[in-house]
């Protein structure tokens, strides 16, 4: 019942997604009431967890996650989402993330949106891509990077001789840094010879 959940997400947040309900020892913080207006809906930011002192408010893998509290260590480190940079520490157990927390500090001064905050289950998901894969005989199989590199070379080679520097195009990532997103567009003016390079933060 301190009341820095409702506080950071009305006024830090901007939405207004929790109240106190009742009044005196029946009060009780609660998800505001009116859904009919978009200023109250929840944005799962997690903010309102990230400043709660007591635990009254936590994610609910927490009790599973922080069961061995010994093994965990935190490394602090920036948002890979988008530009605006924000700072945050990983919580770290048996070399996974298991949490993400946000640091007071600018630009984003203790507050996290939805991606920064929750969006890292895919660093340890079964399904991510670790090696890269060559189509053999219709199938993917798995391949080194060697061998990956090389046929790349090949190919890239060939298009090269018989349709020319045009034919190839080359999309970066936003989630790659700033240098490697130089060392990409570099690549395909200096490299593959052409200008055809974008970005999907441009979209
Ligand atoms: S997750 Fe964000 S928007 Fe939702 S109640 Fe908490 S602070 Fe408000
Ligand atoms: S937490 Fe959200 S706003 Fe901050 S850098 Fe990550 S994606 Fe951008």
């Amino acid at each position: 019942m301190c009341s820095l959940c409702i506080r950071v997400c009305k006024e830090l947040q901007g939405k207004s997604a929790l109240e106190i309900n009742n009044e005196g020892y029946i009060s009780r913080k609660t998800i505001y009431s009116d859904t009919n207006s978009h200023i109250f809906e929840c944005e799962d930011c997690g903010n309102c967890i990230a400043v709660c002192p007591t635990g009254a408010l936590a994610p609910k893998w927490y009790t599973e996650e922080y069961a061995k509290m010994e093994e965990v260590r935190s490394i602090k480190t920036t948002c890979p989402y988008c530009g605006v940079g924000c700072q945050l520490e990983l919580i770290v157990q048996n070399q996974q993330i298991i949490d993400v927390k946000p640091v007071k500090v600018l630009p984003n001064n203790g507050l996290l949106c939805v991606k920064g905050r929750f969006g890292y289950k895919f660093v340890n998901h079964p399904d991510r891509l670790k090696t890269p894969l060559i189509k053999k005989n219709g199938e993917f199989v798995e391949a080194t990077w060697e061998e990956a590199f090389s046929l790349i070379i090949e190919k890239a080679n060939q298009i090269k001789k018989q349709y020319g520097s045009q034919a190839f195009g080359g999309l970066s990532s936003a989630k790659c840094t700033n240098e490697e997103n130089y060392l990409f567009q570099k690549l395909m003016r200096a490299g593959f010879g052409t200008n055809n390079i974008d970005h999907c933060a441009r979209l």
